[in-house]
């Protein structure tokens, strides 16, 4: 860490550091320079000043014993009665990042009646999964899960703690870090473990137009969280394997601060991000009712439609059916997108899909750089010609 010292004694007041600095960081006042929140270190104002009257401090920032944090931890999260498919994707994940460090993989279950996905979790190379088994932990109350998982940290130390990106999963993660002050990066699309142990979190920032490393270098543990379909879920073993350990609930878990008042279940929904088909209608389509023909096309492959963001900014579609960072990720076994650029955001949330076919008018579309089939044509001739035959076909 750094930071930079203006020295009062030394500084005569002519303002060379402020015209330099290429942030607007130094304010004059009174003839004298000081520093805003723009601030970003970068030392232009040292070099600038003739009479060396700012430095820049290195500060020593005290690093965790890293020796003393290891193995990755899963949350393994269970809503409405059933373990959510992500912590299946994230123990893969772990898996295969743990084999660099020798590292091994544990997972924590929390909740009411949970202790049978420990069992189910044993086929899945875990070993060991902590769960926390009560009546107070029927409903998700962050404060209560929080405290258990806590517990369990304090208890394994482990050096990686994964969780998935879903409602509940938003709401554990960030409250688990700052328990421990250290590191979260949210909707890792990828994942990286380095010798030294340290988690390099890749991720889009910026708006998508870099995918950013993040590492977390001198606290423990660190905090990921991962979208649904994202990771590949590893098969089920035969045998089972792993140890599982009950604990006890921490004190004051049935005191939380949350209480429920009632629970609606909401009906369940199909989503698109469970389609193993999908027909993806993007800008390409000319009006609202042109949807139909994505819409058919799907219907008569089996599968489900979604959309690209700018046709849900326009009221066509709604956003549970937009893929892209901003809606959902999809991993279908085909994927057929009609008329969509292929923007950073639409494919890094589909590039996993097993088969993508691709129509688009201009051959330089970055769509056919994830494309495994690139159909160079207008849309409004390829989807009707492919509806034609698959109805004849079925006929
Ligand atoms: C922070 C942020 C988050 C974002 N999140 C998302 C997100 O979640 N999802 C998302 O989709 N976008 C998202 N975007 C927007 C993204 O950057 C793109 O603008 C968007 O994906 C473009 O959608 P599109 O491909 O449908 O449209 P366009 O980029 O306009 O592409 C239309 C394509 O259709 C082709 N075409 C035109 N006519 C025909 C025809 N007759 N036949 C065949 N092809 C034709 C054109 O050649 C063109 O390539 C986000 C942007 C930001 C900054």
């Amino acid at each position: 860490m750094a930071k930079i010292a203006i020295l009062e004694r030394k500084c005569i007041g002519c303002g060379l550091c402020a015209g330099n600095c290429p942030f607007g960081a130094i304010d004059m006042k009174d003839g004298k320079p000081e520093l805003n929140a723009a601030c970003k270190v970068c030392g232009i104002c040292v070099k600038s000043c003739p009479e060396k009257a700012i430095l820049k401090l290195e500060t020593k920032v005290d690093s965790v014993d890293k020796t003393k944090w290891n193995d990755i931890l899963v949350f393994a999260e269970v809503s409405g009665g059933q373990l959510h498919p992500v912590c299946l994707e994230l123990i893969g994940k772990a898996r295969e990042l743990a084999k660099n460090v020798n590292y091994q993989v544990k997972a924590v279950l929390v909740g009411s009646g949970v202790s049978a996905f420990a069992e189910e979790l044993c086929h899945y190379g875990v070993s060991e999964i902590a769960v926390y088994d009560d009546p107070a932990l029927s409903y998700f109350r962050a404060d209560a899960y929080a405290a258990c998982v806590e517990d369990y940290i304090k208890y394994a130390h482990p050096s990686v703690v994964l969780v998935g990106a879903t409602s509940l999963g938003r709401s554990l993660a960030p409250r688990l870090s700052t328990r421990f002050h250290t590191g979260l990066t949210a909707d890792c699309t990828k994942l990286e473990l380095r010798e030294n142990t340290d988690l390099v979190q890749i991720r889009p920032a910026f708006g998508g137009n870099i995918m950013a490393q993040i590492i977390t270098t001198n606290t423990r543990p660190q905090f990921a969280t991962v979208r649904y379909k994202v990771m590949n879920a590893p098969a089920r073993g035969e045998e089972a394997t792993g140890e599982i350990l009950t604990r006890k609930i921490p004190k004051g878990v049935g005191d939380s601060k949350a209480s429920c008042v009632s629970v609606e279940p909401i009906p369940p929904k199909k989503s698109i991000s469970d389609a193993e088909i999908l027909v993806v209608g993007g800008r390409g389509l000319q009006k609202e009712t042109d949807l139909d023909m994505i819409k058919e096309l799907a219907q008569l492959l089996g599968g489900d439609w979604a959309t690209t963001r700018p046709l849900v900014e326009k009221g066509w579609n709604t956003n549970d059916r937009q893929i892209g960072l901003s809606g959902r990720t999809v991993r279908p076994r085909l994927i057929i997108t009609c008329g969509v650029s292929g923007a950073i955001q639409f494919t890094a949330c589909m590039n996993g899909s097993d088969h993508i076919v691709a129509i688009n008018t201009d051959p330089n579309a970055p769509i056919f750089d994830v494309a495994h089939i690139a159909i160079v044509g207008d849309l409004y001739e390829i989807v009707p010609a492919l509806i034609q035959q698959l109805k004849e076909a079925q006929a």
